[in-house]
């Protein structure tokens, strides 16, 4: 059997191979992909072909069995009542059976603090948003453990004070939402740069037109823009803006400036230009908010400009 190093260094090793798979789509994975996925010359499934915890048999090709549940799965008609509780943890319920069977692999997840890989369905592809996660909590006497995917971050909502507690809850919040709020996006946009096109996922994120906050609508795919790196940071530092005609502007300033090809090619040559919109009319960018973010971007253009004159 593999020390708990070795098994930690195997999990480590696949499941970022997973999140680098997914990345270089929309972020989501697929099940028929999961079933069979390639790692280091080897096809491993990943998902549990019927229930949501999945501990690979003893007659898996690559190596010993793991002493713990290697993913769990979350979909859209679960039975199970997973759900996210205060403080950006996931409650996870065991399968039928109590603490023995399928659950007692998750509890040596627990025990052993080793990384499980946390594949959550998405609506309306129905492939899966996959996350490292960690078992922080355990409570058998329920049947469910809480979930979460940074260890140090759940250790400090446990026993940091009051400050303490409230930003940890924050960063987790954005940790679990901020993958399945770019997949939908990237997803609805068909994998490009709605401003150049760009088509390389690992390239590309899920702008927010309104920043991410607790606010449930903030996270629909309506306050988001599928946007290249680059043009991501040109928006949210107004070097580039989207008027309610989906209109993309160069501020004024920049127009005017030349330096070399990224800044003419990436971003003067941009002006004017129509974004990119989803094919389903539901999901374009949401009017109101984007002629919020305009008006700022007016804003920082006249105070640009009469630094500059
Ligand atoms: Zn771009």
């Amino acid at each position: 059997m593999w020390s708990l190093e070795e098994e930690r260094e195997f999990r480590e090793g696949l499941f970022r191979t997973v999140l680098e798979f997914a990345n270089k789509q929309d972020g989501m994975v697929s099940r028929q992909e999961l079933s069979e996925f390639q790692f280091v010359g080897e096809k491993i499934r990943l998902i549990d072909p019927q229930g949501g915890i999945w501990n690979p048999s003893a007659s898996w090709t690559l190596t010993d069995p793991l002493r713990a549940t290697l993913s769990i799965n979350t979909t859209l008609s679960g039975v199970y009542d997973d759900q996210e509780i205060s403080g950006g943890l996931w409650r996870y319920d065991y399968q039928t059976g109590g603490s023995e069977g399928r659950n007692s692999k998750l509890r040596l997840a627990w025990e052993s603090q080793l990384p499980v890989l946390w594949l959550r369905q998405q609506a309306p592809s129905g492939r899966y948003v996959p996350y490292i996660v960690f078992v922080v909590d355990d409570k058998p006497e329920d049947s469910f453990c809480l979930i979460a995917p940074d260890l140090s971050l759940s250790i400090t909502i446990k026993n940091g004070n009051e400050i303490e507690r409230r930003y940890a809850e924050r960063l987790m919040k954005q940790r679990l939402h901020q993958p399945a709020f770019r997949a939908r996006v990237l997803n609805a946009y068909k994998v490009r740069c709605a401003v150049c096109n760009l088509q390389f996922g690992e390239l590309l994120e899920g702008a927010h037109i309104t920043p991410d906050s607790d606010d449930r609508t903030s996270t629909s795919i309506n306050n988001g823009i599928s946007l290249c790196k680059m043009h991501h940071a040109a928006y949210d530092k107004a070097f580039l803006g989207i008027d309610a005609d989906y209109v993309v502007k160069i501020r004024a300033d920049i127009l005017e400036i030349s330096d070399g090809p990224m800044l003419q090619y990436g971003l003067q040559q941009m002006h004017e230009r129509e974004l990119i919109l989803p094919e389903k009319r539901e999901n374009w960018p949401d009017i109101s908010r984007l002629s919020h973010r305009f008006f700022e971007f007016r804003e920082k253009e006249i105070a640009e400009t009469e630094t500059k004159s």
